[in-house]
Protein backbone atom coordinates (compact mmCIF):
# COMPACT_ATOMS: atom_id res chain seq x y z
CA UNK A 1 0.00 0.00 0.00
CA UNK A 2 1.44 3.32 -1.19
CA UNK A 3 1.36 5.88 1.44
CA UNK A 4 1.93 9.79 1.56
CA UNK A 5 4.03 11.70 3.86
CA UNK A 6 2.33 14.93 5.63
CA UNK A 7 5.57 16.38 5.59
CA UNK A 8 7.70 15.85 2.47
CA UNK A 9 4.80 14.18 0.36
CA UNK A 10 7.06 11.66 -0.61
CA UNK A 11 5.03 8.16 -1.15
CA UNK A 12 6.31 4.86 0.79
CA UNK A 13 5.15 1.48 0.49
CA UNK A 14 3.87 0.15 3.46
CA UNK A 15 4.17 -3.95 4.72
CA UNK A 16 0.79 -4.61 6.50
CA UNK A 17 3.13 -5.18 9.53
CA UNK A 18 3.79 -1.43 9.45
CA UNK A 19 2.55 0.03 12.18
CA UNK A 20 0.77 2.33 10.98
CA UNK A 21 -0.77 0.62 8.40
CA UNK A 22 -3.90 -0.44 9.82
CA UNK A 23 -4.59 3.22 10.71
CA UNK A 24 -4.08 4.15 6.98
CA UNK A 25 -6.32 1.42 5.99
CA UNK A 26 -8.50 2.85 8.29
CA UNK A 27 -8.49 6.53 7.86
CA UNK A 28 -7.09 7.41 4.35
CA UNK A 29 -6.23 10.69 6.05
CA UNK A 30 -4.32 9.49 8.71
CA UNK A 31 -1.42 12.10 8.55
CA UNK A 32 1.75 9.58 8.46
CA UNK A 33 5.07 11.13 8.25
CA UNK A 34 7.87 9.24 7.18
CA UNK A 35 11.07 7.94 8.98
CA UNK A 36 13.08 10.80 7.37
CA UNK A 37 10.65 13.38 8.65
CA UNK A 38 10.13 12.22 12.02
CA UNK A 39 13.71 11.74 12.82
CA UNK A 40 14.07 15.34 11.62
CA UNK A 41 11.19 16.37 13.48
CA UNK A 42 12.59 14.45 16.68
CA UNK A 43 16.04 16.16 15.91
CA UNK A 44 14.26 19.99 15.94
CA UNK A 45 12.11 19.14 19.08
CA UNK A 46 15.04 18.21 21.23
CA UNK A 47 17.05 21.11 19.82
CA UNK A 48 14.05 23.29 20.83
CA UNK A 49 14.03 21.36 24.17
CA UNK A 50 17.39 22.26 24.71
CA UNK A 51 17.36 25.68 24.20
CA UNK A 52 14.26 25.93 26.67
CA UNK A 53 16.40 24.50 28.72
CA UNK A 54 19.26 26.79 28.75
CA UNK A 55 17.18 29.72 28.50
CA UNK A 56 15.70 28.77 31.98
CA UNK A 57 18.79 26.99 33.88
CA UNK A 58 19.73 30.13 35.53
CA UNK A 59 16.15 31.76 35.77
CA UNK A 60 16.47 35.47 37.09
CA UNK A 61 16.08 36.07 40.38
CA UNK A 62 12.18 36.75 41.92
CA UNK A 63 13.55 37.66 45.11
CA UNK A 64 16.62 39.51 46.16
ZN1 LIG B 1 8.65 12.76 4.88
Amino acid sequence: MGIRCNICGSVKDIAPTHKDYQSVNKNPNFPYICEYCGRKIQFELQKANDIYKSSTKNPPQAHS
